[in-house]
């Protein structure tokens, strides 16, 4: 195992970290921009070290500043949490270049799966079902309107380059091709400096099914079910759920087996995610995330596995602690998002925080940053905590989840806590009847917006 290593990330992921580290006996060094010198991160590692001015890109998005802090502190290994540099393949490259290792996946399994029309062409080599589309990139209009009628419309067309809900346009009719094929080109190439895009056929009525995967990169590896994630706004989760609502034990074993076959066939090493849109007891495989996920805990929750410490594990060359046999669900786990943000709009709304309470008890796990008096800066994402609750079964879960966000308090900044209170008392949310669609449409309803 590691004696010593580094956290490239900051907030709630950084402190998730530090904490794996703490029980392990591995000593964790925090980085942090200048906007960051008051942050928990800092506070609660062994060694802190600032790496630059509060833009990301001079600080948390440096290679040389990363890499030179591990290189005064005599770090051995980097975490880099989820988004900054977890799916940047020259970081990993660089990494290693440095004789460092990454807490991670390898630089090539990165730029496989972060090219979505590589990716989609491995998954469907491997069995894993995908959604009907074109056979790689689509150069041309006249492509795109051939494949929309082979394909049948409704169809979506999609940055290769894609991430975060960018670069998608949807073209309900022919007629509304050329716009959506024009405007997702361009969103791509301004998003990604990359504007080459597939075409996919849009599912209505999907639900967001992601299953976790675990490999040690020697060809062993293990699914830990799925993550129901459907309730998004603009593409974005905003409530996650294990186990799925709608996910029998039958389906679970099928598509989980499907997954880590695959992953163990491509020598998959550390934690990774593979994303599905499910509808009509059919899964479509629409993307892997080579990282650890935002909302693993509620994966934790139900496992009772530490998947961070597994992410180390593997990473130092040892064998993962459990096989797929020794992984049995525990009842239900929900993880809300807690943004600093302001509705109707979701405007980030950093700031100081006048008072904080986190709720505790028996299921509840809150995964924050913040503390009395902290000033959330305006240069980062507007995520602020994570508060996830487990239970015997769902309705317990819910039950538990109302009675948490009862107890916290965030004051000083506007966050999304009020969305949490109003969703729990719709029936559908109640009764997990939800699709990708079902938010939009709430807020449409609710929020007018
Ligand atoms: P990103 O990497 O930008 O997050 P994804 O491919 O993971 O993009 O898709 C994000 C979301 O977009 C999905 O969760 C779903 O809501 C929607 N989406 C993507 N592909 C389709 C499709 N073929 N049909 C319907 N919705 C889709």
């Amino acid at each position: 195992m590691f004696d010593k290593i580094l956290i490239a990330n900051r907030g709630e992921i950084a402190l998730r970290v530090v904490r794996a580290c703490r029980e392990m006996g591995v000593k964790s060094v925090a980085v942090h921009s200048t906007a960051d010198s008051d942050a928990m991160h800092v506070r609660m590692a062994d060694e802190a070290i600032c790496i630059g001015p509060p833009s990301s890109a001079q600080s948390y998005l440096s290679f040389p500043a990363i890499i030179s802090a591990c290189e005064i502190t005599g770090a051995q290994a980097i975490h880099p949490g989820y988004g900054f540099l977890s799916e940047n393949a020259a970081f990993v490259q660089a990494v290693e270049d440095h004789s460092l290792t990454f807490i991670g996946p390898t630089a090539e399994h990165i730029r496989m799966m972060g090219d979505k029309i590589t990716a989609k062409d491995t998954m469907k080599a491997l069995g894993v079902p995908c959604v009907p589309g074109s056979d790689g990139g689509v150069p041309t209009l006249k492509d795109a309107q051939r494949i929309g009628e082979e394909v049948g419309y409704p169809v979506i067309i999609k940055a290769t380059a894609g991430g975060g809900g960018r670069g998608m346009k949807v073209a309900e009719t022919a007629k509304d091709m050329e716009r959506a094929f024009l405007g997702a080109r361009q969103e791509a190439k301004s998003a990604f400096g990359n504007d080459e895009v597939y075409i996919e056929k849009y599912l209505t009525t999907p639900r967001h099914i992601e299953i976790q995967v675990f490999g040690d990169g020697k060809g062993n590896a293990v699914h830990l079910g799925e993550r129901d994630c459907s309730l998004q706004r603009r593409h974005q989760k905003v409530f996650e759920e294990a186990p799925g609502p709608c996910i029998t034990p039958e389906l679970r074993a099928k598509i989980g087996k499907v997954c880590s076959d695959a992953v163990a066939a491509i020598n998959y090493i550390g934690a990774g995610t593979i994303e599905f849109l499910f509808e009509n007891d059919e899964f479509y495989f629409i993307e892997m995330n080579t990282r650890l996920q935002v909302e693993h805990p509620v994966t934790e929750g139900i496992f009772g596995v530490d998947l961070v410490r597994e992410q180390l594990r593997v990473a130092a060359g040892m064998p993962m602690s459990f096989t797929q046999d020794d992984l049995k669900i525990n009842g239900h786990a929900i993880e809300v998002r807690i943004n600093a943000e302001k509705l109707p709009n979701f405007s980030p709304c950093p700031g100081k925080i006048t008072q904080y309470h986190a709720p505790g008890g028996l299921g509840v796990r809150m995964d924050s940053a913040l503390y009395d008096g902290y000033s959330i800066p305006p240069y980062y994402d507007s995520l602020i905590g994570k508060l996830i609750v487990h239970g015997r079964d769902r309705p317990e879960a819910l039950a538990r989840l109302a009675r948490a966000l009862d107890e916290l308090i965030v004051d000083g900044v506007d966050t999304t806590i009020p969305l949490f209170h109003a969703l729990l008392a719709e029936d559908d949310v109640q009764t997990g009847n939800y699709n990708i669609h079902w938010l939009e449409h709430w807020l449409a309803e609710n929020l007018g917006t």
